[in-house]
């Protein structure tokens, strides 16, 4: 997750009938620590803390903290731009490179 604004972190979860499910079960979740303190401590409306909650009862998540490797194929890197905990991620594939961020326009 490049942050957790309800935009993006939305999605994460979906309900199917009366029941929360994580949209995607098999995945591993990765957020930045720091981003996921300022979403629990944060006033802000951008920041859904039942989500979280859900998460941190079913998901299988991963924290990273400034830059670095997922592994040989996803690296990260801590921008701190649109908000202070912001991320990005570099996906390569042979000679094949996605940058991956994202930001809100509201
Ligand atoms: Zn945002």
């Amino acid at each position: 997750m490049s942050h957790l604004h309800y935009d993006h972190a939305g999605g994460m979860i979906h309900a199917l009938g009366d029941k929360t499910e994580l949209s995607f079960p098999d995945a591993e979740y990765v957020i930045n620590r720091g981003e996921w303190e300022t979403a629990f401590s944060s006033t802000s409306s951008s920041y859904h803390t039942d989500i979280f909650e859900f998460l941190q009862r079913n998901a299988q998540l991963k924290f990273i903290e400034g830059d670095g490797n997922l592994d040989e194929t996803i690296a990260f890197e801590f921008t701190g731009a649109h908000c202070p905990n912001h991320q990005v991620f570099l996906l390569t594939e042979g000679s094949s490179k996605v940058f991956f961020w994202r930001r809100c326009f509201a």
